[in-house]
């Protein structure tokens, strides 16, 4: 299996993935760098996987689907035109050979699901705009409670599973998280690693969600060193539970 970035607007990434089964992309919000892509690869588009309904990752479908010789999946609780296929939570479905389990993760937006790969070398973890490497989606259109309860079924996937984010976010996040834990000294590291990649125009990404539970504040509301570091602005911060915690975190961010 092989996986590729195609870069899309200013900060998304349209994954690629090829097998010998063919070739798919999660998130195709414009269709010209895909095409041009493929063109320039010679590869013959299979089939599409979609997330959720924003223009930036479903723009460019219509486009496609003159161009696939597969189907379009993508959350069934959706008004996405030009889908084939609707999935629910806890189906699977195969595309390229590869098996993807479907999980809703509603918050950012209420029809939002993942794709995990659990049955390959390294599981694959396709979340959109969820789960961001050092950071979360906005919640536009479910609660507070709702993307939590999200970001936790996306923790307690294998640590070992590669996180692919639908945008190239990673070093702001990684700027909020450091001011959030100034005393985290694997987000100064982790910054510095990503500074380089950006420097060379390479993705921030993948990253592990064992290296994720560590860096994210996002996935870190329940530790007490990340409450500790709040409590000279969040007063009930050791004794507030995970969402308000969670909660204060996201509109911070909101307004950083
Ligand atoms: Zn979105």
């Amino acid at each position: 299996m092989n996986i590729q970035s195609i870069k899309a607007f200013n900060d998304n990434y349209i994954w690629l993935i090829s097998t010998n089964e063919g070739n798919l992309v999660i998130d195709p919000g414009e269709s010209e760098p895909v095409r041009d892509y493929m063109l320039q690869k010679q590869l013959q588009l299979t089939d599409i996987l979609i997330t959720h309904h924003h223009y930036d990752h479903v723009g460019g479908i219509l486009d496609l689907r003159e161009d696939i010789n597969g189907r379009i999946f993508g959350p069934n609780n959706s008004q996405i035109e030009g889908l084939d296929v609707s999935v629910t939570e806890g189906e699977t479905i195969q595309s390229c050979g590869i098996d993807f389990q479907i999980l809703e993760i509603p918050g950012h937006t209420l029809d939002h699901i993942a794709y995990f790969a659990a049955d390959t070398s390294q599981p694959r973890l396709f979340c959109g705009d969820t789960l961001f490497s050092a950071g979360c989606g906005r919640v536009f259109e479910g609660t507070a409670q709702q993307m939590y309860a999200s970001l936790e079924k996306l923790k307690v996937l294998p640590s070992n599973t590669l996180v692919y984010c639908a945008h190239e976010y990673t070093l702001a996040n990684l700027k909020f998280a450091q001011v959030v834990e100034p005393q985290n000294l694997q987000i100064s590291a982790h910054i510095e690693v990503c500074e380089q990649q950006r420097n060379n125009d390479l993705p921030t990404l993948p990253n592990t969600l064992e290296a994720e539970k560590k860096i994210n504040p996002f996935l870190r509301c329940a530790e007490v060193e990340l409450r500790e570091s709040l409590v000279n602005q969040m007063n009930n911060a050791l004794t507030a539970s995970d969402v308000e915690v969670f909660q204060y975190l996201r509109a911070w961010k909101d307004s950083f």
